[in-house]
């Protein structure tokens, strides 16, 4: 087992989005917390190790979730899963979002931990991501130096890492209002019935004649595959979609493994929104 690491770090919680971007600006060794349930387990194991940790649930409006028919669905980065799961607008309007949520970790953990944490933790089996790339959801990234907004298929840059720079806070996940009301679904298989990490997750994300996949455990980042019509055969998704992924062998299986299950996913799930 290995050992957990004591350590000790100073600990401020800003009220207002500019007290935040002002204390990013001005500390070098920072981590920001927003339901700690990455961030503890790396700081236990002294993978990292920061003199500050900033948390970002007392940011005024940072809990909040909206939805606006003009401009979509609006995810603060204090808005938990489960705060997702049982948003109405949501269930009307995403139920994809709302199906990876429901396949991420146990109840107790979807209480503590957030979307956006989920995003910017960037595993490769980040089970928030395959939902909403297939949404085209945006990264809205704030600092003291201004805004820039990140498409999400943009946002990841490979294992565990982003766009964001060291002094800047996602500072809102949107979803626009375009991708809403479409038919899809997601699967995640597992080792376990129970929660566990995902061997592979596929979702798969359709309206208006367009056609869209969003894969997670099967590359370095999560992937999305646009550009397929509705209509497509099964056989050519399937194809397309092993074309995109690299999977590798890992403790939880090997790439075979998980080439094969995104081959059964995708194609279940084809005939099953068909
Ligand atoms: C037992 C267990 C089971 C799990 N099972 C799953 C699972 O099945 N599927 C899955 O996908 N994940 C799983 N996870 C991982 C984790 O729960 C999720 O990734 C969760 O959504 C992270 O959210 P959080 O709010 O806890 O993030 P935190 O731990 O608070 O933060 C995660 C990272 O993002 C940074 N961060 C957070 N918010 C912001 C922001 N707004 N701007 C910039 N940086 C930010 C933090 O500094 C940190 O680096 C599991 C974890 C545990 C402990």
């Amino acid at each position: 087992m290995a050992a957990i690491i004591a350590q000790s770090f100073a600990y401020r919680a800003p009220r207002s989005q500019d007290e935040l971007v002002d204390i990013l600006a001005s500390e070098e060794s920072v981590r920001l917390l927003a339901g700690g349930t990455d961030l503890f387990v790396e700081m236990r194991n002294g993978l990292t190790r920061p003199n500050l940790v900033v948390d970002l649930k007392r940011v005024e409006g940072f809990g909040e979730i909206s939805w606006d028919p003009g401009t979509g669905l609006r995810i603060g980065p204090g808005v938990t899963i489960n705060q997702l799961i049982a948003d109405p607008a949501v269930a009307e309007h995403y139920p994809l979002l709302a199906s990876c949520g429901h396949d991420l970790a146990s109840h107790q953990i979807r209480n503590r931990a957030t979307v956006i944490g989920n995003i910017v933790n960037a595993s490769p089996c980040a089970d928030m991501a395959p939902g909403l790339l297939c949404s085209q959801a945006s990264a809205v990234i704030r600092s003291a130096r201004g805004e820039r907004i990140v498409p999400l298929s943009e946002f990841f840059t490979g294992v565990k890492r982003t766009v964001l720079e060291r002094d800047e806070v996602l500072a809102h996940v949107q979803v626009p209002a375009q991708t809403a009301d479409a038919r899809g679904g997601y699967r995640k298989h597992k080792r376990i019935k129970g929660h566990d990490l995902g061997i592979v997750g596929v979702a798969v994300w359709k309206k208006d004649g367009d056609l869209r996949l969003g894969i997670s455990s099967a590359a370095p980042k999560p992937l999305v595959i646009d550009g397929l019509s509705e209509d497509s055969a099964v056989d050519e998704v399937v194809a397309t979609v092993a074309a995109a992924i690299s999977p590798i062998d890992d403790v939880r299986c090997t790439a075979d493994y998980r080439a094969h299950m995104v081959s059964v996913f995708t194609a279940r799930l084809l005939q099953e929104v068909a």
